[in-house]
């Protein structure tokens, strides 16, 4: 990292050295608060995806991570967790900078998270049944059989602009842990943590080669990491019609692949929550990072019987959360992440108020107060929503929230699950058995109880129906960046006790 014309300079990351790209191109990063550049970065092409493709191929033939032992490759990983700690204030800034994530939330959380992420991995890692020896039967003859996890080799992790940090890490931590070589494609909007990672990552004793970052347009320089035939497994957290495009391409060469998508998660309040937790964990589940979360709870279904209620305290909370400069310590809330997501969701407010959802709160861009030229939206609450408004079905990835009424609750499941989406859930009451009951119904793969946003680094996540499948986090996710071998080992030392060459043989 360097610094030309007061802009931070980032290239791209290839065995273990920042190198141009090919073209000599390079874009810039805009602070969202702002609304002005912080960063030039490279514009990868798809010969550099080439380059960091097989440099990734050939440190992963080599064998100097992929046959590490994992016990030595655990002991990198807590050395990376600790150089991730000395450099906390620097990665916090380029992440804020870049995402227009608050400086409370990233290091009061993120930070803390993929810490932890790393440390519990190297745990996992050395628990994991890397070999399984099967029960042995005597027929058709006596054998030897294993079952052998292996690394897969060159994995393509792609990664949205939301939480650049944690969702690299939930991709790199099972990826490295399991002996894979990997070339990371964060979004155009936010690389800068991403780059600093892969620094650390060597610094660390990660060797050279083992964890390159290209950096680029996804229509171009990413297809060109979904197609590569050197490529064994993509990884991809972002939006699902994107999801639909890199299944598609995935197909030309028949890889692995896993995919975090979208959501429209439901939090549904039963007539007796406790309104006094509820409230708060509603607006946190919601207007956290200002909406832009895959897992955000955007629909909100109230009982009848205290419909307007919570409304009305929604609505009076909402107005207490402080927009600010994210990297001030006074900001709940910062700015959406640009200019081009601000228009969008605007436009979602709009289509909101045509159909004629009850707008309760915010509802525009917020100016004054220095945040006239950052991309800031006042929170907002639409209420009497219906389920088939276009806010209540598709993905804002803003501050809008969504208050849909029902009267009985099969009638909130049907409504909680008619979506295409399948992230995740919210149950507030304080019956934990009708929660659990309800918990069931829900298709979805997280579900809270009387909480919002709570995941851990042990804990799957992932989607039903079209928010993705396949799991990252705690040892589920290290399944996902592995091969299965079976090896048969014979114990029939003689061709006359081998009765089943005789269907061949007479
Ligand atoms: P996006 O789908 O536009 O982009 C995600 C990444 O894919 C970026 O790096 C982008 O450059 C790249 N990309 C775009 N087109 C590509 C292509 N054709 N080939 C290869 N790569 C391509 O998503 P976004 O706008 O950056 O992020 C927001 C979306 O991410 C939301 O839909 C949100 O729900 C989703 N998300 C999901 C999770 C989850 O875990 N399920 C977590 C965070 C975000």
């Amino acid at each position: 990292m360097s610094v030309t014309q007061q802009l931070l300079e980032f290239p791209l990351f290839i065995n273990g050295e920042r190198v141009p790209a090919d073209s000599g191109e390079w874009f810039e990063v805009i602070n969202p608060a702002y609304g002005i550049p912080v960063a030039r970065v490279a514009k990868a092409g798809r010969s550099d995806v080439d380059k960091a493709v097989r440099v990734a191929r050939e440190t992963f033939e080599s064998g100097v991570w992929s046959r590490r032992t994992p016990a030595q490759r655990a002991g990198v990983l807590m050395a990376f967790a600790q150089k991730i700690i000395e450099n906390a204030a620097q990665i916090v800034f380029l992440e804020s900078v870049s995402s227009g994530g608050t400086l409370r939330r990233l290091a009061g959380s993120d930070i803390l998270q993929i810490v932890d992420l790393l440390q519990q991995t190297a745990k996992f890692v050395t628990e994991y049944k890397h070999v399984e020896a099967l029960p042995s039967q005597p027929f058709p003859g006596p054998s030897n059989n294993q079952v052998w996890r292996e690394p897969i080799g060159v994995c393509a992790a792609i990664t949205p602009w939301n939480f650049p940090l944690i969702l690299a890490m939930w991709k790199l931590a099972p990826a490295l842990a399991m002996g894979n070589s990997v070339v990371m494609k964060p979004a155009s909007n936010t690389p800068l943590s991403t780059l600093r990672l892969a620094e650390l990552a060597v610094e660390a004793g990660l060797p050279k080669g083992v964890f390159n970052v290209v950096t680029g347009p996804g229509a171009s320089m990413g297809e060109a990491l979904v197609t590569h035939k050197e490529v064994d497994k993509i990884a991809f957290t972002g939006s699902t019609e994107v999801g639909r495009r890199i299944m598609q391409l995935a197909s030309g060469t028949v890889k692995k692949v896993t995919l975090e998508l979208g959501g429209k998660s439901p939090s549904i309040v039963l007539p007796d929550a406790d309104l006094e937790l509820a409230i708060p964990g509603i607006l946190f589940g919601v207007f956290l990072h200002s909406g832009q979360i895959c897992e955000s709870g955007t629909r909100v279904l109230v009982h009848d019987s205290i419909y307007d209620e919570v409304v009305e305290r929604l609505a009076a909370t909402a107005a207490t959360i402080k927009l600010g400069d994210p990297m001030q310590e006074t900001t709940g809330m910062g700015p959406v992440v640009s200019k081009q997501q601000m228009e969008t969701i605007l436009q979602y407010i709009e289509a909101g108020k045509q159909e004629g959802a009850r707008l309760v709160c915010g509802g525009k861009r917020a100016t004054g107060n220095g945040l006239d030229n950052g991309y800031f939206i006042e929170p907002t609450i639409f209420a009497d929503v219906r389920n088939d408004m276009k806010i209540a079905q598709e993905e804002i990835f803003g501050p809008v929230l969504s208050v849909i009424r029902y009267s009985d609750l099969d009638e909130a499941i049907r409504i909680a699950n008619d979506t295409i989406y399948g992230l995740a859930a919210g149950i507030w009451t304080r019956d934990l058995n009708q929660a659990y009951k309800m918990a069931r119904e829900i298709k979805a793969g997280t579900v809270w109880i009387n909480d919002w946003h709570m995941l851990r680094s042990d804990a799957p996540f992932g989607g039903y129906k079209q928010s993705g499948f396949g799991r990252e986090l705690g040892k589920y996710a290290l399944d996902e960046y592995t091969q299965l071998k079976h090896v048969h080992a014979s114990l029939v030392t003689e061709k006359s006790q081998r009765p089943w060459l005789s269907i061949l043989f007479s």
